[in-house]
């Protein structure tokens, strides 16, 4: 069986990357880190996205180390939140930071994170800028391809990005689950600009080897990340998508989706949309679990709550009832559902968190009203 790896054009770059590549949020350790990159560059996977913060520094640092002896056989990318970057001075300096602390001497491309709204686009575009300090870099030889973002916020933002021409590359939370942003990586693609993808599992839920519901999605005994990356890796307009392993086990599980790519097909990919809508599943926005909502001043769990909520939608049977649900699941961790609700006076700060734009206080709200709270 050809399991050879399948190659895209990061849009108009020219730039050729995997269309399975390395998330590194996800490491299990620092040995399962270097033996999943070795492994995974065995195979052809090519395109790695960093970042300073992901497991408090240490996974950009054992990124760095694997890749050492094999640095021309991977597209290395870094990333910064603009608005601590900004402006131009701030994000060369710090290139040079990392790169020193890392001993390495380039990155292949870097990332903006948190374009979320038109002005701060503007922002970092406007003489001084962000991208003011990225072209220098690219000048100076530590920035070698060019610049791309990651997005989590408004769609006039996303056009405004796209539109500066400033950007080669968009990374996009998207998946078989959740297809909020389906808009946005056909405008990127149209105009050039590759598409990479994140949460291609959900932050876990498409993965899971226990549910039922999901059936569909599985092969001769893998889980239903077979199904889910295949439905990405059917999409002619994705470039690449970012598949953050744990253990090498699970990335030599992912890698079998690459298969039989004769059959990966628009058709197919409609297949797997239309049989989940028949499932109940609609493909709005899911808790992706990335818990960067759980800072609560009240002390209640949101991130714990939604990803309830998102698990139930997805895994619950029709007969399933919502509120015995929830009730069971607090209950595995000796609390009592009602107790816990009643922390949350729904101030709205975890929402203003939350990378995803969940309504978290009205689904808190839901199942207050449900109760009679
Ligand atoms: S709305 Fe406020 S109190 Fe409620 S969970 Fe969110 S942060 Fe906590
Ligand atoms: S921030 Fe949003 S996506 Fe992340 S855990 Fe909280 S609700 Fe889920």
């Amino acid at each position: 069986m050809d399991n050879s790896m399948i190659y895209r054009r990061l849009g108009d770059s020219g730039i050729e990357v995997s269309a399975l590549s390395f998330g590194t949020m996800r490491w299990a350790n620092e040995e399962q880190c270097h033996q999943i990159i070795n492994r995974g560059l065995d195979r052809g996977m090519n395109y790695i996205d960093t970042s300073t913060g992901y497991l408090d520094g240490k996974s950009q640092q054992w990124v760095a180390d694997a890749i050492r002896d094999r640095r021309d056989e991977a597209l290395l990318s870094s990333k910064s939140f603009w608005a601590k970057a900004n402006p131009a001075d701030t994000v060369r300096r710090r290139i040079d930071e990392t790169l020193d602390k890392l001993q390495l001497d380039y990155f292949d491309l870097y990332q903006l994170w948190g374009l979320d709204t038109v002005e701060t686009v503007e922002t970092a575009l406007e003489k001084g800028g962000f991208i003011e300090g990225i072209r220098k870099a690219q000048d100076d030889g530590v920035i070698k391809l060019g610049v791309g973002f990651t997005f989590h916020g408004s769609p006039e933002a996303f056009r405004a990005a796209i539109n500066s021409g400033e950007f080669l590359c968009a990374t996009i939370s998207y998946n078989l689950g959740s297809r909020k942003e389906e808009s946005q990586i056909r405008y990127a693609a149209e105009n050039g600009v590759g598409v990479i993808i994140m949460n291609p599992l959900g932050g876990g839920p498409l993965a899971k080897h226990d549910d039922k519901k999901l059936a569909f999605l599985r092969h001769r005994g893998a889980g239903p990340s077979y199904g889910a990356l295949r439905f990405l890796l059917a999409d002619e307009q994705i470039s690449t998508s970012l598949i953050g392993c744990a253990t090498v086990e699970e990335l030599e599980e992912d890698l079998r989706a690459v298969e039989r790519s004769e059959e990966l097909t628009e058709d197919f990919r409609r297949s797997l949309i239309e049989r989940m809508e028949d499932d109940g599943i609609s493909g709005e926005g899911l808790c992706t679990g990335c818990a960067y909502c759980h800072d609560c001043p009240n002390d209640f769990d949101p991130s714990a709550f939604m990803e309830m909520m998102r698990d139930f939608s997805i895994y619950a049977g029709e007969e399933a009832h919502l509120i015995e649900w929830l009730r069971a699941r607090y209950a595995e961790e000796d609390k009592r559902l009602e107790d816990e609700l009643e922390k949350c006076i729904e101030c709205g700060q975890c929402e203003e968190q939350c990378p995803q734009h969940l309504p978290i206080v009205e689904a808190i709200r839901g199942v207050k009203d449900t109760l009679g709270r």
